[in-house]
This record gives C-alpha cells, sequence and structure tokens, in this order.
C-alpha cells in the first residue's frame, strides 16, 4: 500500500474522524509534507533488509513511509489515545508493530534482540521536541545496538549537535553526539510542514553512528561527567567547573591532571575539543 498520510488533507481528516485533536503536552506537531517524509526514509537509508525503531508514531504518518520501505518497524508511543488511529491507519501495513509506552523507559536493546536477532537497528523520528536531548542521549550512551539514527529536531537543537570548540552552540549535547557519531545535516523543514505548526524552523538530522567511539578513553562515565561540569557553569574556569563539580576531586588533583594532560587551567570548556577532554579524563582517572 502507498502511504498517503503525508497529505494534510487525509491527516486532517483523520484527527477529524477519531475526533482528536494534537497535544502539546506530548510535543505533537503531525507531518504534512511528503517531500519531508520522503526525504527523512532516505537519509535514514533504510532498505529491505532494515529493522527501525521509530520513536513517536502520532497517528502513523511517518511510520506508513517506514514500513513501506523497511523489512519491519516498531513504533513506541507514549500517547495510549492514539492507538486506535494507529490501529487503523497501519492496517494496510502488516510489519509494524506498535507499542504503548515512554521511549525513556524501554529497552531498546531487548526490542532489538526479540525482533532483529540483536543485530544493529535503525532509529527514525520525528521527535517531541520537549524532550529531544533526553532521548537523544539515552540512545547514543544507552549501548542497544544502533547503526543510524535520523532525527527532526528544532534546528537550534540540530546547530547544538554539529557545533564545534568555540562556537556558541558548543555545550555537552555537542560532544555527546561527536563522541559515538558523525552529524549530517539533511535539510531544514519550515514550520508549514506540520499540523500544527510548530513556532520554529526544523531540521532533519541524520547521526552515523561510529563503530568504535571518536576517541579512545578509560572512563566513559568520567568523560561525560567532566564534560557536563564543564558545562553546567559555563562562565567559569574549567579548573573551577571540575574542581566544584565532579566528586572527589580536589584543587590539586584538577591542577595535576591538566598538567599531565598538557592543558592550560585557565581555559574555559567551551574551547576543549573532544580529544582535550578525553586526555583530561584519562589525567583524572589515573588519580582517583
Ligand atoms: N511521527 C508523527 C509525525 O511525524 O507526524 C508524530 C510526531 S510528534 C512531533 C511526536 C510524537 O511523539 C507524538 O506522537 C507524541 O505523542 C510522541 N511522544 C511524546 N513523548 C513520547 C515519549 N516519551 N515516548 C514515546 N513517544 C512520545
Amino acid at each position: 500500500m502507498e502511504p498517503y498520510l503525508g497529505k494534510a488533507a487525509y491527516t486532517a481528516a483523520v484527527l477529524r474522524s477519531h475526533h482528536i485533536s494534537a497535544r502539546k503536552k506530548y510535543g505533537q506537531n503531525f507531518l504534512v509534507d511528503p517531500g519531508v517524509l520522503e526525504d527523512t526514509v532516505r537519509a535514514a537509508e533504510i532498505g529491505p533488509d532494515d529493522f527501525v525503531l521509530e520513536i513517536g508514531p502520532g497517528i502513523g504518518t511517518l511510520t506508513q513511509y517506514l514500513a513501506s520501505a523497511a523489512r519491519a518497524v516498531c513504533a513506541v508511543e507514549i500517547d495510549r489515545s492514539l492507538l486506535p488511529v494507529l490501529e487503523n491507519t497501519l492496517s494496510g501495513w502488516n510489519n509494524v508493530t506498535v507499542v504503548e509506552g515512554d521511549i525513556l523507559k524501554t529497552d531498546i536493546s531487548r526490542i532489538a534482540e526479540e525482533q532483529n536477532g540483536g543485530k544493529p537497528i535503525k532509529v527514525a523520528a520525528n521527535l517531541p521536541y520537549y524532550i529531544t536531548t533526553p532521548i537523544v542521549l539515552s540512545l547514543l550512551t544507552g549501548g542497544a545496538p544502533i547503526r543510524g539514527m535520523t532525527f527532526m529536531v528544532q534546528k537550534e537543537v540540530a546547530l547544538r549537535m554539529q557545533a564545534g570548540p568555540g562556537s556558541k552552540d558548543y555545550g555537552a549535547l555537542s560532544l555527546a553526539v561527536q563522541y559515538f557519531s558523525d552529524p549530517v545535516l539533511v535539510r531544514d523543514v519550515p514550520p508549514s510542514a506540520f499540523i500544527p505548526q510548530p513556532g520554529v524552523t526544523s531540521s532533519l538530522i541524520h547521526l552515523r553512528k561510529y563503530g568504535e567511539p571518536k576517541v579512545r578513553v578509560r572512563d566513559e562515565k568520567l568523560l561525560f561527567s567532566l564534560i557536563r561540569a564543564s558545562f553546567n557553569q559555563r562562565r567559569k574556569k574549567l579548573m573551577n567547573g571540575i574542581t566544584g563539580g565532579i566528586p572527589g576531586v580536589s584543587a590539586e588533583m584538577a591542577a595535576a591532571a591538566f598538567a599531565a594532560a598538557g592543558i592550560d587551567p585557565g581555559i574555559r570548556g567551551e574551547r576543549l575539543t573532544l580529544g582535550e577532554f578525553a586526555a583530561l579524563s584519562d589525567a583524572l582517572s589515573d588519580l582517583l
């Protein structure tokens, strides 16, 4: 069956016939632009052998496109009032499983194990903007076998994912994304591509996951504590952020770690590259 929900008239008719409207509390903005939906499937590089996890299928719009291209799709939706709608809109596809639940509490490794024999899965989503960062971070750091992720996010978030040292957008999200993946901007998407229209421009971004993280580090947890401590107090010098922000690290230890890593203790976190964060983390882990 051909996907049809990308057309605004069909989406409006489905919402009307089920007596529902988009719920703000769940970040619901339904896509109504076939070109954007096709670009999403293309960017996600979905082929007939792929298993796709979709986050937040809504009324099933992107799901129809994913299911037409993939071997199978599992879609996790938090809003139980949409389940009867999904049953209806996805009835033409026999390769979709809808799971009711919060993606932040979903065992993705288990889904990959049960539905894809434990092999790496692809993730695609028009994300709910109110929890974009927690979702992306939990997918990146959660340890589930994931090959690539394609997301619709606010443009401002896409810029943060791609930002490098020295940019005002550079922060903990940039470093986490770039440690695990290569973020590729696919295209910007105007508010008119959604019902209802969000108040911001969106961007489609593809995170090409690395087989191994970008840099080697002895203690990944310490690296991310260090990164968080550095950006929690953005205006402070990194040396002070670390001393106050990581339990068990004294001013003397921090000074010794900077010296061992060959990094200026007067620097701000927003100037440090991922490689320098890794060197500092390894120097600290030697002292802890
Ligand atoms: N995929 C649909 C589309 O493109 O038209 C809807 C996208 S809408 C921006 C985000 C969807 O995520 C909504 O269906 C919303 O109910 C769902 N959602 C919000 N929070 C969620 C969560 N924590 N876990 C799973 N789904 C969630």
